[in-house]
């Protein structure tokens, strides 16, 4: 038997798990501020819910998909929470996450905070990965994608959320800047590409072992000292600005690795650079 959900907020996102609902069966309500956008759900068997309160009826779980935190709590300002469920799945800061969370359930709501980390077209199929934290899940949202619990602490989603994205960001301003490097030898994107992809393949099999480190805080040099690393970071400078593209990212690596040699780590491994990273930069 499908857990009976609603769904508030139909933009790009929230028609997506409405959709993907739908298709697995689940009883599904549906409510957006402007009702117009809920027509073709409406046609494909959702229920309209005539108001906001109506949607957070009792018995099945509220998926909410807004712009903002700030648009869940105008939404919900004046509607009774009690006994409630939520999933807030709108993106937003860990610290907003945990005062919503605090808010819900002080007006009775058990409330479990989200991101999501899929494009709409992808909600449905196990690629789209669904963050959830706060009070454990006792329902069950599986048709949406891969659902993945990480805590307690409601605002755990959204930090998990953040750090994926610096992760992103970070793996491919390395890879944009290696290629321009290499367009200055004529070398196209996509020859360059099968070569950075293997490398980025390779570095992330080091992270369990470097995660090891920094959870001991022991960082013996067992491949590489960061001193040795920090001469390959100064020829890495150096070739980019002889080649005239841009150094910013090369800079940044040397500036972070100076900074813990002159600390006194240049005889320690990569990961001691935590330390650096732990603290708020200049
Ligand atoms: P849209 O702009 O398409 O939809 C926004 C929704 O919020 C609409 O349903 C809108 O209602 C509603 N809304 C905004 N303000 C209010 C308010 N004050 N009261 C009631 N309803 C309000 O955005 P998306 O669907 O793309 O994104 C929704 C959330 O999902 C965002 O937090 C986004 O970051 C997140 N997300 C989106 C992804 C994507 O690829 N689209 C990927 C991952 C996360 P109305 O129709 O009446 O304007």
């Amino acid at each position: 038997e499908n857990t009976p959900v609603s769904v508030v907020g139909l933009g790009l996102m929230g028609t997506a798990l409405a959709r993907a609902f739908l298709k697995a069966g689940h009883p599904t309500t549906v409510w957006n501020r402007t009702a117009a956008k809920a027509n073709a759900l409406v046609a494909e068997g959702a229920r309209l819910a005539p108001t906001i309160g109506d949607a957070l009826g009792p018995g099945g779980v509220t998926i909410l998909c807004l712009t903002d935190y700030s648009a869940v709590r105008e939404l919900l300002g004046d509607a009774g929470l009690e006994g409630t469920k939520l999933v807030n799945l709108t993106s937003g800061d860990s610290a907003q996450a945990r005062e919503t969370a605090a808010w819900a359930e002080k007006r009775g709501a058990r409330y479990v905070d989200g991101a999501i980390m899929a494009i709409p077209s992808a909600i449905g199929t196990a690629d789209a990965v669904i963050l959830l934290s706060g009070p454990r899940p006792d329902f069950e949202i599986g048709a949406l994608g891969t659902i993945s619990y990480l805590g307690e602490d409601p605002g755990l989603a959204s930090l998990y959320d953040v750090a994926g994205l610096t992760m992103m960001w970070s793996v491919l301003n390395a890879w944009l800047h290696g290629t321009a490097m290499l367009k200055t030898a004529g070398i196209d994107a996509a020859t360059y590409a099968p070569f950075a992809q293997q490398i980025a393949v390779g570095v992330a099999g080091w992270l369990p072992g470097y995660a090891e480190q920094v959870d001991k805080d022991s960082f013996p040099a067992e491949v590489s000292a960061l001193e040795t690393d920090a001469r390959a970071m100064a020829h890495m400078v150096e070739e980019s600005e002889a080649l005239g593209v841009n150094a910013e990212l090369p800079k940044l690596i040397k500036a972070m690795a100076d900074r813990a040699i002159a600390a006194g780590h240049g005889g320690e491994q990569y990961p001691v650079l935590i330390r650096e990273f732990e603290r708020a930069g200049e």
